[in-house]
């Protein structure tokens, strides 16, 4: 009888174990993320970031009641942009006290201002307004991501890219900073649209070292 129990509960230690010892987060942390939708947003979007960040993260994700994009956060030199570092500390700021990372999901093009040793990237005229897929506290609690710049008819492709962003987005909440490893999904060239489609689907052996 006790040896069945035995038999038993070695298979569960050891599947918990092995299912904690791989979540990307530190297991010592109790962290929910929560998915907030920004203006209109489309749900089955919503539910797909939902699921592949729980495969991945091992943690509960909930989508948060939807909020309105804030007027004031529009630059329009070119076109309609919104600033995403407006955004996050937003975000940072009105997120519910039982969530530990908040992922702000808009359809509206988002910027940030590049920077080189404290001024603005030459030609200013392209980096004062410059369009990104997402952008998140390196560390800290919030990142937003816009599909934007994401779009393409082949599907696949399309999820592939929204994945690689929310969780290198996710990544540089954790203090991950970009990662020379070829095809990381923290590498820097997923900044551009041209590999992101190219990156793999996970944090690298020196990534995950870091965590
Ligand atoms: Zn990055
Ligand atoms: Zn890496």
């Amino acid at each position: 009888m006790q040896y069945n129990l035995i038999r038993l509960v070695i298979p569960i230690l050891f599947a918990f174990l092995i299912t904690h010892c791989t979540s990307p987060i530190k297991p010592n942390q109790h962290h929910i993320i929560g998915l907030q939708p920004i203006g209109q947003y489309a749900p089955g979007q919503l539910q797909f970031i939902q699921k592949e960040l729980h495969a991945f993260f091992k943690v509960p994700v909930v989508i948060l009641k939807g909020k309105d994009m804030p007027v004031s956060f529009i630059n329009r030199s070119k076109g309609e942009r919104y600033s995403a570092d407006t955004l996050i500390k937003w975000l940072a700021d009105n997120a519910p006290d039982s969530i530990t990372k908040i992922v702000g999901l808009t359809h509206k093009d988002i910027f940030t201002t590049v920077k080189e040793n404290g001024h603005i990237k030459g030609p200013a005229a392209s980096y004062a307004v410059w369009g990104i897929f997402g952008l998140g506290y390196q560390p800290g609690r919030s990142s937003v991501i816009s599909d934007h710049r994401l779009q393409t008819s082949n599907i696949p492709c399309f999820k592939h890219r929204l994945r690689t962003i929310v969780i290198h987005e996710l990544g540089h909440n954790q203090g991950l900073p970009h990662c020379p490893t070829p095809k990381c999904i923290m590498n820097d060239a997923n900044e551009r649209i041209q590999t992101v489609d190219q990156s793999g689907d996970t944090y690298c052996s020196l990534c995950k070292g870091k965590l």
